[in-house]
């Protein structure tokens, strides 16, 4: 903390009608302004890259797309870039290809959890115009943590839903017009905050840690699923041995012929995988070549990059596949060493293949325009 104690940090999220709201706010707080003010705002997963820019422009703050691991500073304004969540850990930004939040991706909930998280009392979450209920459960816990939330005025927001869900999450939110939440911050934030101890808070770091540090787990105490319909199986047991498995449809499913049908399963999930990415990957392609024929050679590069990265995993997985080799049929040294193969697929996927696949399926949405699509 040091330097930084008792100096407070703005986090502010908005979505539809959000960027006049955001525009309106910072060009009303003054050039001496004395905290970092963190945004998010919805933007498709392609889109928002002027969105620093405007934000500039705005008023007397600089703003900028927030870099991961930069230290917060007064008077700056960092923006959540495309594709990204921003976060808050100790003192600095930190960004993530975390799993979407409520559909989003930056989303609101991760910045003001992270913030309550790392800085307690000194947070003022603000949330502005926005449809649906995003932001809504992290200003719940910038105020669980002695933080402020000030809600625009759903009369005044071009969208009430993420002020109208804030203010049904929270006890005490400060409701205001933009012109008066811009005096509020201006006052508040000039106030130094006591830097109180914080008492653990388990399940937010949890989710900021999983934010941080994505590692998709299948949870414990997750169902087998039936191969014929896809429902939870429960298995029968005679003693401690598995009998037999029942889908709740009544599907039946003795040891082996389940094991079978399983890895049947398997198969057929890890070909459809690798079909989506070659399409992935040939997709990509075209768009680079579309890019690169209008001049856009931005967008061109960062396509030919989807298409590597789909393309590593797609061949990855296909590594997968390969039938293992029978026991007996390795007796001499070459075959020992195709016995390894799909063993180092297994790790090439865990290791940077697993990586790619993560890109190219962020990557993917990027194409389809979907998911993270429109503002809302
Ligand atoms: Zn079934």
């Amino acid at each position: 903390m040091g330097s930084n104690r008792g100096r407070r940090i703005v986090v502010a999220a908005a979505s539809a009608g959000g960027v006049e709201a955001l525009q309106a706010l910072l060009s009303r707080l003054p050039a001496d302004f004395p905290a970092p003010v963190l945004v998010v705002l919805h933007v498709p997963a392609t889109g928002g890259r002027a969105l620093p820019r405007i934000m500039d422009r705005a008023g007397q703050l600089s703003a900028v797309a927030a870099t991961d691991g930069e230290h917060l500073q007064p008077g700056r304004v960092y923006v959540a870039p495309p594709d990204r969540h921003l976060l808050v850990i100790g003192n600095t930004v930190r960004l993530s290809h975390g799993p979407r939040q409520n559909g989003h991706r930056p989303a609101a909930d991760p910045l003001f959890g992270s913030a309550a998280l790392a800085a307690g009392p000194r947070v003022i979450g603000v949330v502005l115009s926005g449809t649906l209920d995003d932001g809504a459960a992290g200003s719940a816990a910038v105020e669980r943590r002695g933080g402020t939330v000030v809600i625009q005025d759903p009369h005044e927001s071009a969208y009430g839903g993420m002020p109208h869900a804030a203010i049904a999450m929270t006890r005490r939110p400060v409701v205001l017009t933009v012109r008066q939440i811009a005096e509020f911050l201006d006052t508040q934030t000039r106030i130094l905050v006591a830097a109180a101890k914080q008492a653990p808070d388990p399940e937010l770091e949890r989710y900021v840690r999983l934010l941080l540090h994505p590692r998709p787990a299948i949870p414990a105490g997750a169902v087998i699923t039936c191969p014929e319909c896809g429902g939870p199986l429960r298995g029968e047991h005679e003693g401690t041995a598995a009998v037999r498995y029942w889908c709740a449809l009544g599907h039946s499913w003795s040891p082996e012929t389940f094991a079978e049908r399983h890895s049947a399963a398997v198969e057929r999930a890890l070909w459809s995988a690798t079909l989506r990415l070659d399409e992935r990957w040939r997709l990509s392609q075209e768009l680079a070549e579309s890019a690169e024929l209008r001049g856009h050679d931005e967008s061109a590069a960062m396509f030919r990059k989807a298409a590597d990265q789909a393309r590593a995993a797609a061949d990855a997985v296909r590594g997968l596949q390969a039938p293992a080799p029978a026991a007996d049929v390795n007796a001499d040294g070459t075959d020992a060493a195709d016995a390894a193969g799909p063993l180092d697929a297994a790790d090439a996927v865990g290791a940077a293949g697993a990586d790619a696949a993560a890109n190219a399926a962020g990557a993917e949405d990027d194409v389809r325009g979907t998911g993270d699509g429109g503002r809302g």
